[in-house]
């Protein structure tokens, strides 16, 4: 018998020999699965870039198993092969086994939160980001403020050009803040937007947390589209942020917080479905099960609610386009979200969508699968490697000779722009949503 196997199905019968309980540690059905083929190790990005087992899925998958098994300590190694995976989940799409490697890798992450002592600093960026800033949106709208003064005072070139932020080490950091919005989405929560024309659905907009200070525009595009194509969208107030960003640093308790008051007013309304543009979101918002027992209320809730959440791009493509589209002469590249492909298995939505644009001339960019080092938070936490990522992305991008590049999630965007300045490109980067409102509205 193949060792690995024989040593998870000791592990079954001595469940966590490590010590480590409860419902938030990689489980063993989950591990199991895992038949160390190695099919997966040439479409993981890290280990792409560094050869190295340690670096891949499989080789993540068997010190998992090991902490599990008390044979291989939490400490930092552990914890620095496990931060340094994207969660980009390109492996979970290569799997013929059908692991299901984004559960395991938050598990193993919270239980690094759980059990393991980050450095000071850390600790505190960590509790300020996750526990007191994203679950509270006056606290966002707060700090946004002071983020859009210092980008739209003068204050932020200044910081440019003084050469102050290299001695922080923030130079690359500040690059990729989002741009911050004049107008705050948070006042449209509570709103209904009438269908034009007759309805042909009544959907609830999700607007999400930083999106609703960065990308309002975005979230008004998604509104047009979806009106024009005979929905009515309604964008429920007491929403909150979905949770993703802390369920893949680990932080479950709270994302588990978030996902309660999200299914409570979601649920509230029977509604055809619950749209987001954010594919970032949209696989945790399908994923909420995955935080709560599987007898529990809120998995029963989590679970009605995951069959109405819908990507945008998904919901359009298959309710049909019947909106009259102007002509938009262009040539575009899309860059695939790892959460919309491989955490949602969505490729030919929005490539549909697109196609659907008179005048669009689709070309398909090598490697649109693989990673553009966005990835959540991991472009802030893991800077350098997010930079190489994102380098290799847009030499493929150029290599299209498309002026625009478009794609899915609000991350994506800000990680590509952020690119095709630092590349030079002079590319474009749009959502395919924005798109579908340019021909809609012909306002470009
Ligand atoms: S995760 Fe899947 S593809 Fe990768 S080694 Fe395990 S079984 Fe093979
Ligand atoms: S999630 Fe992405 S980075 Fe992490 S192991 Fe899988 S393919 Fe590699």
């Amino acid at each position: 018998m193949n060792e690995s196997i024989a040593n998870t199905e000791q592990t079954a019968q001595t469940t966590h020999a490590s010590g480590f309980s409860g419902a938030d540690i990689p489980s063993y059905d989950d591990y199991a699965h895992c038949v160390h083929c190695g099919l997966c190790l040439n479409h993981c990005p890290t280990y792409k870039l560094w050869g190295l087992e340690a670096d891949s899925p499989r080789g993540r998958i068997r010190q998992i198993v090991l902490v599990d098994q008390g044979r291989l300590p939490l400490g930092e190694s552990f914890v620095k092969h496990i931060d340094q995976c994207l969660d980009c989940r390109a492996c979970e799409t290569a799997c013929p086994s059908g692991v299901q490697y984004g559960k395991l890798v938050e598990a193993a992450r919270s239980q690094i939160e759980q059990n393991y002592r980050r450095p000071f600093f850390s600790r505190l960026a960590r509790d300020f980001v996750f526990r007191r800033l994203l679950p509270y949106p006056k606290r966002i709208a707060m700090v946004a403020r002071l983020l859009y003064v210092y980008q739209r005072s003068g204050l932020q070139a200044v910081a440019r050009a003084s050469g102050i932020l290299p001695l922080f080490g923030l130079a690359d950091r500040e690059r990729l803040l989002p741009p911050i919005d004049r107008e705050f989405f948070f006042s449209n929560l509570g709103r209904t937007y009438p269908a034009v024309g007759q309805r042909r659905a009544r959907v609830a907009l999700f607007a999400g947390c930083v999106a609703q200070v960065s990308f309002s525009k975005l979230h008004e595009a998604t509104i047009r589209v979806l009106t024009a194509n005979g929905c009515e969208v309604v964008v429920p107030a007491g929403q909150t942020c979905c949770g993703a960003l802390a369920a893949h640093a680990g932080v479950r308790d709270a994302a588990r917080d978030l996902a309660r008051t999200n299914l409570d007013i979601f649920l509230r309304v029977d509604f055809d479905a619950v749209i987001t543009n954010a594919a970032g979101c949209g696989s945790t918002l399908k994923e909420y099960e995955h935080f709560f027992p599987a007898d529990s209320e809120d998995h029963v809730k989590a679970v009605a609610f995951q069959k109405k959440m819908r990507d945008a791009t998904e919901f359009l493509a298959d309710l049909g386009m019947t909106a009259p589209l102007a002509s938009l002469p262009m040539r575009i590249t899309y860059q695939d979200s790892c959460h919309l492909l491989h955490g949602q298995k969505i490729r030919e939505a929005p490539r549909k969508l697109l196609r659907a644009i008179p005048g669009v001339e689709l070309v398909e960019m090598t490697m649109a699968d693989y990673c553009c080092g966005s990835a959540g938070s991991y472009n802030v936490t893991e800077t350098q490697t997010s930079l190489e990522l994102l380098a290799e992305k847009m030499k493929h991008a150029r290599a299209t000779g498309a002026p625009v590049i478009a794609t899915a999630n609000p991350g994506c965007l800000l990680q590509m722009r952020a690119g095709a300045e630092i590349h030079s490109t002079g590319q474009e980067v749009v959502h395919v949503i924005e798109l579908l409102d340019r021909a809609l509205t012909k306002n470009f």
